[in-house]
């Protein structure tokens, strides 16, 4: 858990310095006040993005209907595309809530994130191949291996296994793409090279965690990725759903939110500086503003940022140089959840990120300090923003005052220390009172693997021509 530290626990060296510091704590702030306009704001996007296609907030449909109880079965194929690694996986759901999945990861290389897009799929085809190698998963006869493919993108899809890129994220940006789909590409790579594959379905991570979690918890409203990017998919009323133009007789579908998008407009989110200069020097800049300031692929470089001003002030490591932290994105966020967590009373493990790892000279305790405080201020930020997302998701279903189930799935939020707690605080805080009997908020194990196959499996079973 977290260790957090007070800024009057800080023995500042100079006025200056504590200046400096005081700043940085009202910029970061998200007061009670904000939390509830944030919320406010982006529930007004969602009912905007349910009337019609190209808002803000993209509320995708998932052509996802019906719900699960856990006594599914069968054995699908599920590949994950999106994070920081490329994952197939071979999930045996055996009924009674049991699964049995096998998994291998494979590295994507920077330059195929950039590349060209045929190239991309070649390479996911190729992996998926190898593992029923591997696996050595083999079919009969004409029979084809059901697939779930778990493309973290935006994606306006248009039935189960079809869709059109909107953007890129997460600093994927292979050429050609948008407006493409992703599923046509993926099926023809298989198809040229005779894999016995056949794409059954398209999922966003978000709905994948949603079925999983759903899978042991019926009560499950919502899934939500706190990973490389942000995003949340909740279930919604058909009749709510107002720019609907499909089959009526379902009564409610998952919607994929695409949250990680809202207020593109700069309206209400406080962004600094910092958050501006990362922006900025990214490979999608002014898109997914939000997700930048919640995502674990950006919330290193903020801190980072915010390590150079002060340097560059020279209000930290007195004039002291890292050539490491010169360069963009040295900065891990994996460093802030060591830092966060180090309760030593030198900050011992502070010391070794920064003059070990970063190869920092010798740092003073002052120094260690000011650096756990920049962590804790951007790390907090982040948790605060993701529970006035999650808040306002609940109060649009109005499940907040029902029992209700959230998934959440991501390396944000099953090792950054105490962003359950503090999702659940703003949550309290939001609605003032304590709904901590009535909402459970749970590590989704595998959204994209598990709810990729369930998904593949409710595909077979609600298929409409
Ligand atoms: C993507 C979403 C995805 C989220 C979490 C975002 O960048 O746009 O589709 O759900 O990352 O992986
Ligand atoms: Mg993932």
């Amino acid at each position: 858990s977290r260790a957090s530290l007070d800024v009057s626990q800080i023995a500042f060296t100079s006025d200056k310095q504590k200046h400096a510091v005081d700043a940085l704590v009202r910029e970061f702030d998200i007061s009670p006040q904000l939390l509830q306009d944030i919320k406010k704001n982006f529930m007004a996007g969602m009912q905007k993005g349910l009337k019609k296609d190209g808002e803000t907030l993209a509320m995708i449909t998932s052509y996802v209907v019906g719900r699960l109880d856990g006594s599914e079965t069968g054995s699908y194929l599920a590949l994950d595309v999106g994070g920081t690694n490329l994952r197939v996986v071979s999930v045996h759901l055996a009924g009674g809530g049991e699964i049995i999945t096998r998994q291998t990861k494979y590295r994507i290389d920077e330059k195929l994130k950039i590349g060209e897009a045929k190239a991309l799929f070649d390479f996911m085809a190729v992996c998926v191949d190898s593992f029923l190698d591997e696996h050595q998963i083999a079919v009969r006869g004409d029979t084809q291996i059901e697939l779930g493919f778990t493309f973290s993108f935006p994606v306006l899809q248009t039935s189960i296994n079809r869709g059109t890129l909107i953007s890129w994220t997460k600093g994927f940006n292979a050429a050609g793409m948008v407006g493409k789909d992703p599923v046509a590409y993926l099926q023809d790579a298989f198809n040229r090279r005779h894999i016995p594959v056949r794409v059954a379905a398209l999922v966003n991570d978000t709905v994948g965690t949603l079925l999983a979690h759903a899978y042991h918890n019926p009560e499950t409203v919502m899934g939500v990725i706190l990973g490389t990017g942000c995003n949340g998919a909740y279930i919604e009323r058909i009749d709510n759903i107002k720019k609907w133009k499909g089959d009526a007789s379902a009564k409610e579908m998952i919607i994929n939110m695409e949250f990680g998008a809202f207020d593109k407009e700069r309206e209400i989110l406080p962004l600094t500086m910092f958050d501006n200069k990362m922006d900025r020097k990214s490979v999608n800049p002014n898109k997914q503003i939000f997700e930048k300031m919640i995502a674990g692929m950006y919330l290193g470089e903020i801190t980072r940022n915010v390590l150079l001003n002060l340097i560059d002030r020279r209000l930290l490591f007195e004039g002291g140089i890292s050539p490491d932290i010169n360069q963009m994105w040295t900065f891990e966020t994996a460093y802030m959840s060591t830092i966060e967590a180090d309760a030593s009373p030198h900050l011992h493990a502070t010391r070794k990120i920064l003059e070990s790892t970063l190869s920092f000279p010798a740092t003073t305790m002052n120094d260690r300090q000011i650096v756990k405080l920049v962590v804790e201020l951007v790390g907090k930020r982040a948790a605060r923003l993701s529970a006035a997302a999650v808040a306002g998701i609940l109060e649009h279903t109005g499940a907040w005052h029902q029992k209700a189930a959230i998934g959440i799935d991501g390396s944000l939020f099953e090792y950054y220390p105490s962003f359950d707690t503090d999702i659940m605080d703003g949550l309290v805080e939001v609605f003032g009172q304590d709904i901590r009997n009535n909402i459970s908020i749970g590590l989704a194990q595998d959204g994209s693997g598990v709810g990729a196959a369930l998904c593949a499996l409710l595909a077979a079973k609600h298929a409409t021509p």
